[in-house]
């Protein structure tokens, strides 16, 4: 009964999405490496803060060959302020693996495109639906809501055996002349009408008549979501340290949080800064506070700006060093917005 019913949603939505759709730049042209691009830089951020990075990102970095050779520092510059730095660095870990052992081709089914880096079940079903044709579902939170309120599942959508289940149900049911259509279709249904926020715009939604949540009023009732887990809290203290004109930076530990990216030397508050830093400071001030939120914690961050005479352990880059050649993680954007404002140090 929910299969006949997913079926018929599916044709539904086959049609309503190729009667008119959102223009994004990566469905103008659906290669595979535009698909993949677009998709790992969709997960956890927004279509809005998307487009520019992409049209950026295919500027300089128009094929895999030319991501496989790109220089680590040009990567993370073009991903800089994207976050998730590691999806940059998986998206060039499985080009160069396209290169070496698929000659530059990047594969189009399911089976292959999870053997590579950073390529988990939805975007491998989204690539090989989209720009290769076969007939895989790729489910997100977003088409896990959308499917959990037409069939009124009482899914927690957080759950891997729930996304496994969404994905056997859709498997059964996506047509095979156009799964490309059907998972896109289920991805903007998600997107614009059944939003995540707030009450769905269900008057404009082409599956109304199908679904079960809408029939008995309940659509916010839906997906259930069992309660999140609070983040643990790091106080950190964050040092614009100048010396002669130039700001210390330095890399972070190889794994880990943020690994191998710049940063403001930072550490937790209650550490002796000079101990810490290794250097002597002087002319210490205080700066603007900051919060960053990572998936499974926040750094709530007091900044403070120091000068001193002393190299230490760091990178020493002048302002302009820092606005064109340093990709900084978000998480420090208040201090690098700061720092390249600052003249008198
Ligand atoms: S009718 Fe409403 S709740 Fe149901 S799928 Fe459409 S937008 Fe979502």
């Amino acid at each position: 009964m929910d299969i006949e019913r997913l079926d018929q949603a599916v044709q539904a939505l086959c049609i309503w999405y190729r009667a008119g759709h959102r223009d994004l730049p990566w469905r103008r042209m659906p290669t595979p490496y535009h698909v993949w691009v677009s998709e790992i830089m969709l997960q956890q951020t927004r279509v809005q803060t998307v487009l520019s990075y992409y049209e950026r990102f295919m500027r300089a970095l128009p094929t895999v060959q030319a991501l496989a050779e790109a220089p680590e520092e040009h990567l993370m510059k073009l991903w800089e302020g994207l976050g998730y730095y590691s999806r940059a660095r998986n998206l060039q870990k499985a080009a160069r693996v396209i290169c070496e052992q698929y000659s530059g081709e990047i594969p189009c089914t399911c089976e292959e495109l999870r053997t590579l880096p950073g390529i988990g079940p939805y975007t491998a079903g989204a690539i090989a639906s989209i720009a290769g044709g076969q007939a895989c579902p790729a489910v997100d939170g977003n088409v896990l809501r959308v499917v959990s309120r037409l069939l009124a599942r009482e899914w927690d959508i957080r759950s891997q055996a729930v996304k496994r289940q969404a994905e056997r149900e859709l498997a059964a049911v996506i047509p095979s002349d156009c799964p490309g259509d059907c998972n896109q279709a289920l991805m903007e249904l998600g997107a614009m009408i059944c939003l995540p926020n707030g009450a769905p715009l269900c008057d404009s939604c082409p599956v109304k008549t199908l679904c079960l949540a809408h029939a008995a009023g309940v659509e916010q009732r839906f997906p259930v979501r069992a309660p999140k887990k609070q983040r643990p809290v790091e106080q950190r203290m964050v040092f614009l340290l100048w010396k002669d004109g130039r700001l210390a930076l330095r890399k972070r530990p190889h794994s880990g949080l943020l690994a191998g990216l710049w940063e403001f030397p930072n550490f937790l508050k209650g550490e002796d800064p000079e101990e810490q830093l290794g250097v002597q400071l002087t002319n210490i001030r205080p700066l603007a506070h900051a919060k960053h939120v990572f998936t499974h914690l926040e750094w709530h961050m007091a900044g403070f700006c120091a000068q001193t005479g002393d190299d230490g352990l760091f990178t020493w880059v002048t302002q302009e060093q820092l606005a064109r050649d340093i990709a900084l993680p978000s998480a420090f954007r208040t201090y690098r917005t700061i720092a390249l404002e600052q003249f008198d140090l």
